[in-house]
C-alpha cells in the first residue's frame, strides 16, 4: 500500500500587496486527516495564507502543495482537475452564497463545473449532502436568505464537501455566525470531521474553538508563525511569549480555572504589517522583551514535535513564564 501525500505542504509562503508584508515566509504541513488551526489575531495573515492555498490570490514566493501536486504556479486552467482536492468555508456564509441561486443549486455546483456527474445523479447527491450537515432534503428549493444564518452555514459546509476534497480550508467558520448557533456548527464540523477523514486548515481568531478540534496548532503574528506544535502541548506548555498571552486571554469553561487564571494583557494593538518591529516582531508588546529583541530576528528553536521562534526558547523546550514577568509596563 502506498502512503498517502501530505493533504498540504506550505514552504516558505511571501504575499506582498505592494508595501505590505501580509504573509512573510511561513512554512506548514499537514498530514492526510489531520486538522491544524492557524490561529492568530485579526491583521495577522492567517486568512491571507487560505486565501493563497485555494489560489484566490497568488502568492509573492513560496510553494503550495495540494494533496502532492505543486499548485503554485498552474494557471486557472490547469488548476481545474485540482480544484475538487481543496475546499474552502468562509467566514460569512450571506456574503458568500449566490442570493440568485437555489440552495440545490448552490451544493451542486462544484460538482456541476467538474461535469463528472449527471444532472438526476447530482440531485440525489445534493439531497444526502443536505442530510448529512443536518438540513432536511426540502432546503434544495429555497433561497438561500430564507434560511437563518447557522443554517446558511451548513449549506456552505455542504457545497464544501460535495466534492470530496481531501483538505477543507475554514476560514472563521462560526465567528459571523450568533453565539447561540457557533457551538452546533463547530461540533458539526468536529463530527464530520471525524467521519469522512478529509484534513482541515482551521483558521481562527479563538484558541478556545479549536480545544475539541485541531490535532495541531499554529500561531501566526504579524505575517510570520511565531509557534507550532500538537495540541496537547501548545494547551499545556505554550512556549512562546505570545501564545502564552492568546491562551491566557481565551475563556475556559471550568469556573474554578477561569478564577485561577492571571490574564496576560496585550497592552497596543497588532503593529502594521507595513512596517513591521526589527529583530522579533512581537517585541513592542512582549513583556519579557529586551535589548536583542530588537536588533535580532529570533530562530525557530524546536519544541517537542513543533518549534517556537523566541530567543528565550531553550532547545530542550524550557520556555519564558509572561505570568513571571513584570507585566505592568503593557498592562493597558
Ligand atoms: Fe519576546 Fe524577545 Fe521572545 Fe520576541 S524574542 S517573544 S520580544 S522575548
Amino acid at each position: 500500500m502506498t502512503a498517502q501525500p501530505n493533504a498540504l505542504e506550505i514552504e516558505d509562503l511571501v504575499l506582498h500587496y505592494g508595501p505590505v508584508r501580509a504573509v512573510d515566509g511561513v512554512s506548514l504541513t499537514i498530514g492526510p486527516g489531520r486538522v491544524t488551526a492557524l490561529v492568530g489575531e485579526s491583521g495577522s495573515g492567517k486568512s491571507t495564507v487560505g486565501r493563497c492555498v485555494v489560489r484566490l490570490v497568488k502568492p509573492t514566493a513560496g510553494v503550495v502543495r495540494i494533496a502532492g501536486t505543486d499548485v503554485t504556479h498552474l494557471s486557472r486552467r490547469q488548476l481545474r482537475p485540482h480544484r475538487s482536492a481543496v475546499s474552502i468555508v468562509f467566514q460569512d456564509p450571506a456574503a458568500s452564497l449566490d442570493p440568485r441561486m437555489l440552495v440545490g443549486e448552490v451544493v451542486a455546483e462544484p460538482l456541476r463545473l467538474s461535469g463528472r456527474m449527471p444532472r438526476r445523479e447530482r440531485e440525489a447527491r445534493v439531497a444526502s449532502e443536505l442530510e448529512r450537515v443536518g438540513l432536511r432534503a426540502e432546503v434544495a428549493r429555497r433561497y438561500p436568505h430564507e434560511l437563518s444564518g447557522g443554517q446558511r452555514q451548513r449549506v456552505s459546509i455542504a457545497r464544501a464537501l460535495i466534492s470530496e476534497p481531501r483538505l477543507l480550508i475554514a476560514d472563521e467558520p462560526t465567528s459571523a455566525l450568533d453565539v447561540s448557533v457557533q457551538a452546533s456548527v463547530l461540533n458539526l464540523l468536529a463530527d464530520l470531521q471525524r467521519d469522512i477523514g478529509f484534513a482541515c486548515l482551521f483558521i481562527t481568531h479563538d484558541l478556545s474553538a479549536v480545544e475539541y478540534l485541531a490535532d495541531d496548532i499554529a500561531v501566526m503574528y504579524l505575517g510570520q508563525l511565531v509557534e507550532k506544535g500538537s495540541r496537547e502541548r501548545i494547551f499545556a506548555r505554550p512556549a512562546h511569549p505570545y501564545t502564552q498571552a492568546l491562551l491566557a486571554a481565551a475563556p475556559v469553561a471550568d469556573p474554578v480555572r477561569q478564577r485561577q487564571r492571571q490574564p496576560v494583557l496585550l497592552g497596543d494593538d497588532l503593529p502594521s504589517a507595513l512596517d513591521p518591529p526589527s529583530g522579533c516582531r512581537f517585541r513592542t508588546r512582549c513583556p519579557l522583551a529586551f535589548d536583542r529583541c530588537a536588533s535580532e530576528v529570533p530562530a525557530q528553536v524546536a519544541v517537542g514535535d513543533g518549534m517556537a521562534a523566541c530567543h528565550l526558547v531553550q532547545p530542550d523546550g524550557t520556555r519564558p513564564d509572561v505570568r513571571a514577568a513584570d507585566t505592568s509596563e503593557v498592562l493597558p
